[in-house]
């Protein structure tokens, strides 16, 4: 089986954070990624901190894949980013639209992340695999699925070379989404977004934020834990690597990490799916 992994992080507030991740780095090494990817803050607000990780991770020999939203950037922003990008040798970017936090004005020029990926194709040819992100649940600002799916169909078709999917964690969502993108004639990798689970509170927070279905079995049976961390832990070890492995049965291309910084997790399920 070749099963590509990849993993996600956010690029380090504080030093302790920037040297706290290099060694999370060099513990998750050992499951051979095929790119480790760094988020970037819509607006441009973590533009030096994202590259300082990027070039971090591809000075390892790592391939870093850093993530560029467009919403309130202008093209001439984003123009300077690519060339910052190119220069150092980095070949693959996660695009996205972004948030932008409310009450701001200013959507920029790109307001859609099919018009990135279209930029990034005029700008810079075939330099960089460009990622896109996939709602199997859709976006929670999509009217209907209906549109959200057109809208996924023009973003890939702009030039998307693959996809990484929002978390969830009902495996036939995925198998959905991916059935009706094929029936689009839409045939690029669409690989899973996996959230290993730390904590239920804040991961039932953060669900509810981007739209990720909780599913009420494991909500009541998480909520029936308390603050019992250990049973928590074990019992979202054992959902996660149960969801990875029906989706790779099901011909899931690889595996997103959803690290948050951490590597315990991501580790333990990739041990269990014996992918390490
Ligand atoms: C794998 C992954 C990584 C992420 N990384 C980051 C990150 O680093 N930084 C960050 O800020 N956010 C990140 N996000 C969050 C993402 O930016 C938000 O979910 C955002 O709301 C949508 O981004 P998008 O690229 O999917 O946007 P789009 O593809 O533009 O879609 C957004 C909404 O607009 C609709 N739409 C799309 N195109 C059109 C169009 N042409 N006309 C009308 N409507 C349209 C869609 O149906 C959808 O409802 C990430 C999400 C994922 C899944």
């Amino acid at each position: 089986m070749n099963i590509e992994i990849s993993i996600e992080f956010f690029p380090p507030q504080t030093p302790e954070g920037v040297e706290k991740l290099r060694i999370v780095r060099s513990k998750l090494a050992v499951l051979k990624p095929e790119f480790f990817s760094v988020t970037f803050g819509a607006g441009g607000s973590t533009r030096e901190r994202t590259f300082s990780v990027v070039k971090e991770i591809a000075a390892e020999g790592f391939n870093a894949a850093p993530h560029l939203s467009c919403v309130g950037s202008t093209r001439a922003n984003i123009r300077d980013i690519l060339n910052e990008y190119q220069a150092a040798g980095i070949r693959r970017i996660v695009a996205l639209r972004g948030d932008l936090p409310s009450g701001t004005a200013e959507a920029g020029e790109l307001r859609h992340a099919n018009e990135l990926v279209e930029f990034i194709r005029t700008e810079t040819g075939d330099h960089f695999h460009l990622d896109v992100a996939a709602y199997p649940e859709w976006h929670p600002q999509a009217r209907f699925p209906r549109d959200d799916l057109a809208n996924f169909v023009r973003k890939a078709k702009a030039g998307a070379d693959s996809a990484i999917t929002q978390y969830f964690y009902n495996a036939d969502a995925y198998f959905h989404f991916v059935d009706e993108i094929r029936a689009q004639g839409v045939d690029i990798p669409i690989v899973p977004g996996i959230m290993p689970i730390a904590s239920f509170s804040k991961l039932a927070r953060f669900s509810d934020a981007c739209g990720a279905e909780l599913p009420r079995w494991m909500r009541r049976k998480f909520e029936g834990l308390g603050d019992d961390t250990d049973a928590i832990r074990a019992f979202g070890l054992d959902v996660v690597t149960e969801l990875c492995q029906r989706l790779l049965a099901g011909g899931a291309p690889g595996l997103h990490f959803y690290s948050m910084n951490q590597s315990a997790l991501t580790l333990e399920i990739c041990q269990r799916l014996k992918l390490s």
